[in-house]
């Protein structure tokens, strides 16, 4: 898990105690979800020029055409793959690495894959900064997944993505759970998997908007 020093001693706590209010309000129940919000200050991932407005519930800029989840987004998925802190976690768009670090403080390890080098090498730094050190980025295109450490018990993909990336499928452990938001360029539904053996559930958590994930697997450039 994370260790101690993550969101100690700074000027933003009040606003994100504010922040997890309104998540609770808009539903998000799981207390471990909500306390790693407490916790990781969102602050440290976003650009210097939106950081006043890190603890609105709206997505924001990152650089390289990309976009920081909503926080109640990003609770919606953590809450969906209900871990207990000893799971081993893909992620698929690092983006800020906002909510890497989330799992790191849900999870017991994450790998996390980004596309563009530029945005994995920000997120590293924001990551050691609130030191966070149970997670790895790793370059390149995670509609592949990532095969050496597979399988997870959870998979996360923060793009937009025409259908399940099958090597996802395939790198799920069974039992594990998977979200991913499936649609066109425009608009997603939010789906949980759940892998049962060679059986995949799937459950639809509502209407989402996210940058597309591009690769084999997914959109085309
Ligand atoms: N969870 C991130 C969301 C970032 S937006 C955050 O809250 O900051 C989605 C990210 O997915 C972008 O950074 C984009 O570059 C990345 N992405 C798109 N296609 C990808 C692919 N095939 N492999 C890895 N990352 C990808």
């Amino acid at each position: 898990m994370g260790s101690g020093k993550v969101g100690q001693g700074d000027s933003f706590g009040g606003y994100r105690t504010q922040l997890v209010e309104l998540l609770r309000d808009k539903g998000i129940r799981d207390l471990a979800v909500l306390e790693a919000v407490a916790k990781v200050p969102r602050h440290a991932f976003v650009p210097e020029s939106v950081r006043h407005r890190a603890y609105e519930d709206s997505p924001l800029p990152i650089g390289n055409g990309q976009t920081i989840s909503q926080p109640l987004v990003q609770a919606m998925y953590l809450q969906a793959l209900k871990l207990t802190g000893y799971e081993k976690v893909l992620e698929i768009g690092t983006g800020s690495g906002y909510q890497t670090a989330l799992l790191g403080v849900l999870a017991s390890m994450v790998f996390s894959v980004e596309r563009h080098r530029g945005l994995a090498d920000t997120a590293r730094e924001a990551l050691e900064e609130v030191d966070i050190r149970n997670v790895t980025i790793l370059v390149g295109d995670g509609t592949l997944g990532w095969r050496p450490f597979a399988p997870y018990d959870a998979i996360l993909v923060s793009a937009a993505s025409p259908d399940a990336p099958a090597p996802l499928l395939e790198q799920l452990a069974d039992g594990g759970r998977l979200v991913v938001p499936l649609g066109d360029r425009e608009n997603q539904v939010l789906t949980l998997i759940t892998r049962e053996g060679d059986d995949y559930r799937r459950e639809n958590l509502g209407g989402v908007r996210f940058v597309p994930l591009v690769g084999q697997h997914g959109f085309p450039k």
